[in-house]
């Protein structure tokens, strides 16, 4: 099992095994790769590219793919899934932030969600394909995974959302086609409290079942700018990584801004020997696993 930072900045705590930093955020802004960490980069999701050519962005029956559209759980702007010039851009910049990484971890590299795109580009490609609605989404998404593939040497990791069932209807996202280039998937599970971990573990379970590659689970700690009170609690993000460890996950992304979040979560979990003690009754090697890396914490946290 695999433990993982997820940072918005480019600081690695210590304890893990790999360490992603976040190079592309949805709201564009990029920064300079580091040539030992992964590089994050969310591809159609781009508040400047949207910025930059508003007529870029990926229109459905229900609205754009804008923040602010209330028909979709959008939180940024959203590039056309067939948008030639960004898709052509976004190619060079993965190969060439993946030639300064030791890897690249992609998200948003599909379409908005259901009923995108519908822009008039799109439109005459599915005419043209000959395809169902569905059938052409999901080759467009395959077909751009696969030229992003040609251009990444080192490992790609591909994050899906915690959709098991719908993936291919909201997103044009089948994971047998992906699981062709990835080296690894991230099932992204951020949410500002785990207190009800049973969900969590559930969806374990189901991705277990369907993926065809090794995954990790990103959870939640403690993001850029966020109140102490509005984040998950230490208790709830080990029991939800004892769980969802339990259940089938191959590893963890532990997202926070920076290094000195990271140390307090772990500095918070190793002090709670009460929990730590608990948890071990929850099942077998995996949850040893789990435990054993909190214990390796020990000596950082001093
Ligand atoms: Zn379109």
């Amino acid at each position: 099992m695999k433990f993982g930072s997820f940072t918005f900045q480019p600081q690695k705590p210590e304890g893990f095994d790999l360490h992603v930093f976040r190079v592309k955020i949805e709201t564009g802004i990029r920064f300079q790769p580091v040539h030992d960490m992964v590089s994050n980069v969310a591809v159609f999701a781009d508040n400047v590219a949207v910025k930059d050519h508003p007529d870029w962005i990926s229109q459905s029956p229900l609205g754009p793919a804008k923040i602010g559209n209330p028909n979709f759980n959008i939180y940024w702007n959203i590039v056309c899934q067939t948008q030639p010039e960004h898709r052509a851009e976004q190619l060079k910049y993965i190969a060439e932030v993946d030639r300064q990484s030791p890897g690249v971890c992609l998200n948003n590299q599909y379409f908005a969600d259901h009923g995108h795109c519908t822009c008039s580009r799109c439109q005459e490609l599915w005419k043209n394909s000959g395809l169902s609605w569905l059938e052409w989404r999901r080759k467009e998404v395959t077909d751009y995974i696969a030229q992003i593939r040609e251009n990444v040497k080192k490992d790609l990791i591909l994050s899906i959302q915690p959709d098991p069932v719908t993936s291919l209807e909201r997103y044009g996202v089948d994971f047998d086609d992906l699981a062709k280039y990835a080296d690894a998937f991230n099932v992204v599970m951020f949410s500002k409290n785990y207190a009800t971990p049973w969900y969590f573990e559930m969806l374990t379970r189901n991705f277990k079942k369907l993926l065809k590659k090794p995954f990790y689970i990103s959870l939640y700690v403690y993001g850029p700018g966020d109140n102490p009170k509005d984040v998950p609690t230490p208790a709830e993000i080990l029991t939800v990584s004892v769980r969802c460890a339990r259940a089938g996950a191959d590893g963890f992304l532990y997202l926070t801004d920076g290094a000195s979040q990271m140390l307090d979560y772990q500095k918070a979990v190793v002090a709670d020997t009460q929990l730590r003690e608990r948890l071990r009754s929850y099942g077998g090697k995996p949850v040893q696993e789990v435990l054993d890396r909190v214990a390796s914490w020990e000596k950082i946290v001093k």
